[in-house]
Formats: C-alpha cells, sequence, structure tokens
C-alpha cells in the first residue's frame, strides 16, 4: 500500500526530502498511478527529466534494446553506442564536442573544471586565481563546491568550508555582472531561466548582454540549460529563445529520457579541447545504455515536434495561469510548459496547495514558500492542462 511504501522510506531513507505523500507504482505519458489505482497528472515531470513523458516507446525500445547487448565497459575500452550520441547531441547544439557524465551537478563541476584548465592554459590567468561569476538565487545542484556559491541558507549552511574562487552577483544585473569581471574572470555560469528559485524569467536581452560582455573581455559563458533546455520551453535550448550561443552548454535531466542519469558539457574544441586523458572522467559517464537512450532522446529533439509542442500547450498554459491573477495567484512567470505561480501568501504556502491539488489529482511541487511550479510532460495533452488550472481555481477559492 502508499501508505507501507512510505513508512519503508522514512524509517531506512535519510529525511533529505520532504515528499508529498503520494507513491507512485506506475506511469504512463503525463499519468501517474499510485498502488491503489489513483490515478495522478505529474505536473512536475521529475524536474524536467521527463519531458517526453513516463514510458515513452521509443525511448523504452532504445533502452531495452541496449539492455540485451552491453550496458556498461567504464571508459577503459570503447563502446559502439557512445560515438553515435556524442556525434548526434554535437550536431543539435552545433558544437563540436561533448563530454558525457551522469547528473546535472557532475556537469556543472565538469564545467567548473575545464573553465579554469581554459584559464590557465589558453587565456593566460595566474595558478589558483581563476574566477568564476554566478548568480544569486542560482541552483546547480548540490556538491560541495556547488552549494558554496549558493545564496540559499538551506542549501549551503553547515557544510562548509566551501571551494574559493566564485563572485555572485544579482541576477538579470548586466551592469553588475560586467562590473565584477576582471582580469581573473574565466566563466559566467547562469541558468537562463533559474528554475528552483522560482522560474525566474530574466528580462529580454539580458543573456544577449552576458554573451555580448564575455565575449569582449575574454571570459567564457556556461549556459546551464539543464533544467531550462531540451524541449521545455519551446526550443532546444532557452538560450536560443534569445538568440544567443553560449561557449558551453550544460544538459542534464531530459537527456536520460526519464531512464537513466545522463548529462553533458557540450561546447567548442577551442574549450572543452583543453582536458587531457586521464584529467576527468566518470565510470558511468559515456555509457552504451546512457548512449543509447541519449542518442533517442536527441533524435526525438531533431523533429521539433517536442519544442512546438512546448510553445502551442504553452501558450494555453500560460494565459490560462495567468488569468488567475487577482483571485488567489499573485504573480505567474514563465516560458513554453514551465510556470511559476506565486500563490498569495495570506491564503497559504505552496506546500498547502500542492497538497490540495495532490488531493484533486494534480502532483506539482512548491518552492520557496508561496511558489508552485508546473512543468508537465511536453506529451501532456491540453485537457490535461485544463484539470491542473481548473484544480488550481478550485483549490484556491477552498482556501
Ligand atoms: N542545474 C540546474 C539548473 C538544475 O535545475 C539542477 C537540478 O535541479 C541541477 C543543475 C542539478 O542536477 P542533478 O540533480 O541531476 O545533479
Amino acid at each position: 500500500s502508499s501508505e507501507a511504501a512510505i513508512d519503508l522510506v522514512e524509517r531506512y531513507g535519510a529525511h533529505n526530502y520532504h515528499p508529498l505523500p503520494v507513491v507512485a507504482a506506475s506511469a504512463a505519458g503525463a499519468w501517474i498511478t499510485d498502488p491503489e489505482g489513483n490515478r495522478y497528472l505529474d505536473c512536475l515531470a521529475a524536474y524536467s527529466a521527463v519531458n517526453f513523458g513516463h514510458g515513452h516507446p521509443v525511448l523504452l525500445a532504445a533502452a531495452r534494446d541496449q539492455l540485451d547487448r552491453v550496458t556498461l565497459t567504464s571508459r577503459a575500452f570503447h563502446n559502439d553506442r557512445l560515438g553515435p550520441f556524442l556525434e548526434a547531441l554535437a550536431r543539435l547544439a552545433k558544437k563540436d564536442m561533448v563530454l558525457p557524465m551522469n547528473t546535472g551537478a557532475e556537469a556543472v563541476e565538469s564545467a567548473i573544471k575545464v573553465a579554469r584548465a581554459w584559464g590557465y592554459r589558453v587565456k593566460g590567468v595566474a595558478d589558483g586565481r581563476a574566477k568564476i561569476i554566478v548568480a544569486d538565487g542560482n541552483f546547480h545542484g548540490r556538491t560541495t563546491t556547488i552549494v558554496g556559491f549558493s545564496s540559499d541558507p538551506e542549501a549551503r549552511n553547515g557544510f562548509g568550508p566551501f571551494t574559493p574562487g566564485f563572485v555572485s552577483v544579482p541576477y538579470g544585473d548586466a551592469g553588475a555582472l560586467e562590473a565584477a569581471i576582471d582580469d581573473d574572470t574565466v566563466a559566467v555560469l547562469l541558468e537562463p531561466i533559474q528554475g528552483e528559485a522560482g522560474v525566474i524569467v530574466p528580462r529580454p536581452g539580458y543573456l544577449a548582454d552576458v554573451r555580448r560582455m564575455t565575449a569582449e573581455r575574454n571570459v567564457l559563458f556556461i549556459a546551464d540549460e539543464i533544467q531550462s533546455g531540451l524541449g521545455r520551453t519551446g526550443a532546444t535550448f532557452q538560450c536560443d529563445n534569445d538568440g544567443v550561443v553560449p561557449d558551453l552548454y550544460l544538459l542534464g535531466k531530459a537527456l536520460g529520457g526519464g531512464i537513466v542519469p545522463v548529462s553533458a558539457v557540450v561546447g567548442n574544441a577551442d574549450v572543452l579541447g583543453v582536458l587531457r586523458p586521464g584529467e576527468h572522467g566518470s565510470t558511468f559517464g559515456g555509457n552504451p545504455l546512457a548512449a543509447a537512450v541519449g542518442l533517442a532522446v536527441v533524435e526525438l529533439l531533431e523533429t521539433g515536434e517536442y519544442q512546438q509542442r512546448a510553445r502551442d500547450l504553452g501558450a494555453h498554459l500560460q494565459s490560462r495561469l495567468r488569468s488567475l491573477i487577482g483571485r488567489g495567484v499573485s504573480a505567474v512567470r514563465g516560458v513554453g510548459l514551465w510556470a511559476g505561480v506565486d500563490i498569495d501568501p495570506r491564503l497559504g504556502t505552496g506546500r498547502e496547495v500542492c497538497e490540495r491539488l495532490m488531493a484533486r489529482g494534480i502532483l506539482a511541487k512548491d518552492t520557496h514558500g508561496s511558489t508552485i511550479r508546473f512543468a508537465p510532460p511536453l506529451v501532456v495533452s491540453v485537457e490535461d492542462l485544463d484539470l491542473a488550472v481548473d484544480a488550481l481555481d478550485a483549490v484556491l477559492r477552498d482556501l
């Protein structure tokens, strides 16, 4: 039963999460079913890792086929799936090469190493002085280095001492960023939309300003598209929506099709080429199962169908959510099928709203007090989106 499943996790799991009390026993498309047979509309899609929906037949077939062949060799040997995946992903991103890893945080850590090595070996920064500029409110993962440059006390307090070499500036403020760049600056690391901060969309042109000033000052622009990329915002990359090409894309989540963890750093040879054999790696990074699924994901994205769905359905979702402003909702932000909805704090917390949505069969996730994000799988239907917004409307009326 759901209750027994939750009790076991509470008893034997570390308490680093506070999930909604819902248990997935199976899932298909945008819908999750619990052990009792209740169905829930998934409006989180595993923080955008399930962009293509639960159990996408093409992705499952790619995984099943590979399971019967070979799943892991480590990079000590070659495998015949890695090359096609890397080639396809480089083509999708219009870049020269790919560094495959597993989790998002690993992609971020890898990019930090690449940027520092590029700074010392190419830009000529004095050893040990490399500086990376990040933004207040960032979320790039949970390693000690990454939480060290977080501005969220919950993420960082109690986990120091932290890695030096990071400077944080207000997100969306190009002037502050420019002022922070000096001769030791090797990179600017940003989310094109800040997801965990509450779906914070910078003003149009901000990313273009960052691109211009980093190019002028010989600084790398690293776009963390781990949550914003791969279709969610109606484009392959959110940077595309601003007409911007960063030096490095960081990808993860949906790259593994919701089946296996797959992440990557994607860039040109003048930057990513700085890594030499033995300097970086991962036992599982680039494994044949991950590569087979990742290749199938890239092929889905190459059709453009999912980006189109995110644009069309996203317009519907955004306009329906905006119609709730003043009726329990104080603000709605978002692009494509990704929205942050600020609930009037006088009505209750985001958590309370999510619990009430769950009781009505809708799964969404709160962040930072009174914000709820909606990020359903891109295979969701218009009718499903209407169910979700109608449920939110009903919950807000009841509060
Ligand atoms: N970067 C961004 C923008 C994210 O949203 C996340 C996860 O939410 C990460 C990095 C970390 O990814 P992972 O949880 O796979 O380490």
